[in-house]
């Protein structure tokens, strides 16, 4: 079964209900716009964060556009709020999400449009707003000697908690901060806590203002824009000292280990001699942009990367990116979403003979 509309968006978390919200303005949801998910319900990637990240512990969720977000107390877990939240956002908006459908590729046809093929049958589209995020894709390094390991690896993506390492001597590998969220977190069950970055930690001083973060996400995205790929903001900002960090830091949970130099089935080795014995590794080594079922498009360069224009991808005007690279990030999806329907709108009265006449 084939469905024309005029947009597809697929993914339905922060960045792909941000733009729903924006083409919902203009298109009929289902005949003009068709919004694809493959989770099993609301909430994006939210549904699948692991119980101890609460509203204390989480950066900060920032509302989607039109609608206040719930501010329920610090320790109420984030997952079940911002899916609640999400639910009936695309309620309120009649955003019509379509879920579960897992776009397994999206191809160019002869006719200028795209086709998105799913596990339900194809949708047929003028422009295309990807939204699918990272955490499907986590990044696992690999290291010398890492299938000899005896004990248990495990990534982020994976964590559900700190009790499952009670007793246990746990390595934290990566430097951003879900390693020093699981580094908090686990200290306290376990028999000892390792962390091992590749660099030293870039501690910030001072409060994150508005224009130190528009700065970091000047910086991201003028890598996305030479086709590198994107960095977290947050390993250009530095890490936040918190209160808690600063605690934490002071009892010594976070002093840092370099990476080491292969990995044997009771620990980590370094080639002067050190070893560290360990039961578990937890990799919070970060993830990807899930993109593969862009792949038929050929968008990538050289190097890896896509290079955009904004939230367009500069080779194919069909195609935006919203919530990759520098709008990674819960406002910074917001602002993407409204940026890719302004462009795609304007595309589409382009390609239009009547309102181009109008012109
Ligand atoms: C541990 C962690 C904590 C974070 N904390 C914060 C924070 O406090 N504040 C903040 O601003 N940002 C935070 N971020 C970043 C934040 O999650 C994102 O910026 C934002 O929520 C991501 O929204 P998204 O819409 O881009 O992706 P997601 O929420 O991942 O949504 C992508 C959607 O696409 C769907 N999808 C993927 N592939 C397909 C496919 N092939 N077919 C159909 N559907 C598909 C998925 O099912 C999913 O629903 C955090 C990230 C992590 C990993």
């Amino acid at each position: 079964m084939v469905r024309e509309v005029e947009v597809v968006v697929v993914g339905a978390g922060q960045a792909g209900l941000a733009a729903a919200y924006h083409l919902r303005r203009f298109y009929e949801p289902g005949t003009g716009f068709a919004v694809l998910d493959h989770a099993p319900h609301a909430g994006g990637a939210w549904q699948f964060r692991w119980p101890t990240l609460t509203f204390a512990t989480v950066n900060g969720v920032y509302q989607l556009p039109g609608m206040a977000v719930p501010e329920p107390e610090a320790s109420t877990p984030v997952a079940g709020v911002i899916s609640d939240y999400f639910a009936a956002y695309e309620r309120e908006f009649d955003l019509r999400v379509q879920r579960p459908v897992s776009v397994r590729s999206v191809r160019s046809l002869p006719d200028g449009r795209l086709e998105v093929g799913t596990d339900r049958g194809a949708w047929v589209a003028k422009a295309l707003v990807n939204a699918t995020g990272t955490w499907e894709r986590p990044f696992w390094p690999r290291y010398s000697g890492q299938e000899s390991f005896a004990g248990r690896q495990l990534h982020t993506a994976q964590y559900r908690g700190p009790r499952e390492f009670a007793g246990e001597r746990v390595a934290v590998v990566g430097g951003g901060i879900s390693a020093i969220q699981h580094l908090m977190e686990i200290h306290p069950f376990a028999a000892a806590t390792a962390w091992v970055t590749r660099r030293p930690p870039q501690w910030r001083d001072g409060e994150f203002n508005p224009d130190r973060g528009r700065e970091a996400v000047a910086m991201v995205e003028e890598r996305v824009r030479r086709g590198l790929r994107p960095q977290s903001v947050i390993s250009v900002t530095g890490i936040p000292q918190t209160p808690q960090i600063r605690a934490a830091r002071e009892a010594g949970v976070l002093e840092r280990l370099p990476v080491f130099d292969r990995i044997e089935p009771g620990g980590l080795r370094w080639d002067d001699g050190r070893f560290a014995s360990v039961d578990a590794i937890l990799w919070a080594t970060g993830f990807r942009a899930s993109l593969d079922h862009l792949a038929p498009l050929r968008l990538r360069g050289p190097g890896g990367g896509i290079v955009m224009d904004g939230t367009r991808v500069a080779a194919d005007p069909r195609v935006h990116l919203v919530g990759y690279g520098p709008s990674a990030s819960t406002v910074g999806a917001n602002r993407a979403g409204r940026a890719a329907v302004r462009e795609i709108r304007e595309l589409l009265k382009r390609d239009d003979p009547v309102s181009a006449g109008r012109r």
